[in-house]
């Protein structure tokens, strides 16, 4: 059933990862691991293993052989090795049989942890490019001692430094943070204003600074829209720490729509199990673009399914390839590689069926895993 022509091209496609973070620095021991190989942030109920799920089946099989072990090691053998090659042979190893062209690379989560820009890049032999955070960058203004009144100007500075700089791109979490039914207009100055006053005082009576201010991170989105540069947008499936009701992105609808004119692109992020009102979007809107990533990873073996719906509705220049992987190298590496086997075998269906030529194939293909990202970053090519 599978095309062997086909198959070699999406093997050989040199993907560009356009939401993706850095790999830990540190060795891991089991209890560690484990944390590392589910989005949830709760301990394990006691007697039972995260390798007990799609994801551990998966570098079970795919990553074992790259750590010189038999394919399906068991999880002890795997934990074991993982240790003795240590860290960084390990990521090395496993960054580079991902067989990517680009990395593009939020920084903003526990960025501290893992690999910056440069040591990523170094890891895995590609060009690594920046993604900003707005949140980080509201919170990171304040902490720096931002009255109410110079919080807006100093913002859109950090982020005109970081276009200047060579960012690409800026992210937002606003569904982590309240939600993704906001108010879709630009809040007016005197709103503002007085929301980051409000937020000033919470800061300071709490001791923490934490943004969940609706207004500003309404007002977070425009400074996105406003830079020009994509606008990434989290979507659906992330950790405990998201109201997954609130994440589906048909409440950006208003937003959208307030946007198409601006000339920056939105792209939005993992989207499961939102993927399907995603397409709907990307094929109303010219300015929306979605990934699957993330739910890749974690529905493994039924990964298949997934990308088979990713392209029932959605122009096939409106999605991106992403691993979303953060921390365990793994996750880079297996994204990459579910997301080819999933592609050849849908797109080898479509061609032994007759209903599309092989070229329409390697086309669709090219274009979601490499000639999307370039066109929509403007990053140059990779061969
Ligand atoms: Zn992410």
């Amino acid at each position: 059933m599978i095309n062997p022509t086909l198959a070699e091209v999406i093997d050989d496609l040199a993907l560009v990862d356009h939401h993706v973070h850095g790999v830990l620095r540190v060795d891991l021991d089991r209890d560690e691991f484990e944390d590392v190989i589910t989005e949830s942030d709760r301990p394990r109920r006691s007697g039972t293993t995260n390798f007990d799920s799609q994801f551990g089946l998966a570098v079970r099989k795919y990553c074992s052989p790259l750590l010189g072990l038999e394919a399906f090691a068991s999880p002890e053998h795997y934990v074991d090795q993982r240790a003795a090659l240590g860290v960084a042979e390990v990521n090395r190893r496993l960054l580079r049989a991902a067989g990517l062209g680009a990395m593009i690379i939020d920084t903003g989560f526990a960025g501290s942890k893992v690999t910056d820009i440069r040591e990523t890049a170094e890891l895995s032999g590609v060009a690594a490019y920046e993604i900003v955070r707005l949140e980080a960058v509201a919170e990171q203004v304040v902490r720096d001692g931002s009255t109410a009144e110079g919080f807006a100007d100093l913002v859109r500075g950090v982020l005109t430094d970081a276009k200047s700089r060579g960012a690409i791109g800026t992210k937002s979490i606003a569904a982590y943070r309240y939600g993704l039914d906001l108010d879709p207009t630009r809040p007016s100055e005197h709103d503002l204003l007085v929301a980051v006053g409000r937020w000033l005082g919470e800061c300071e009576s709490s001791g923490r600074v934490r943004l969940e201010e609706p207004t500003i991170l309404r007002f977070l989105l425009w400074c996105g829209v406003d830079l020009g540069l994509p606008l990434q947008i989290h979507i659906g499936y992330g950790d405990s720490d998201i109201n997954l009701l609130r994440s589906n992105p048909a409440l950006l609808t208003d937003f959208l729509k307030a946007t198409e004119h601006s000339g920056t692109a939105v792209m939005l992020l993992h989207c499961y199990p939102y993927h399907r009102e995603a397409a709907y979007l990307t094929q109303m809107f010219p300015h929306v673009f979605f990934d699957i990533g993330e739910a890749i990873n974690y529905a493994g073996l039924q990964s298949r399914q997934i990308i088979r719906e990713s392209l029932e509705i959605a122009p096939f220049t409106k999605q991106l390839y992403s691993s979303d992987g953060w921390g365990a190298s793994e996750l880079h590496y297996i994204g990459a590689v579910l997301w080819r086997r999933g592609m050849t075998e849908v797109l080898s269906e479509w061609v032994a069926a007759d209903e599309c030529t092989l070229a329409d194939a390697i086309r669709v293909a090219r274009l979601i895993g490499v000639d999307n990202a370039v066109a929509a970053y403007g990053i140059s090519p990779v061969h």
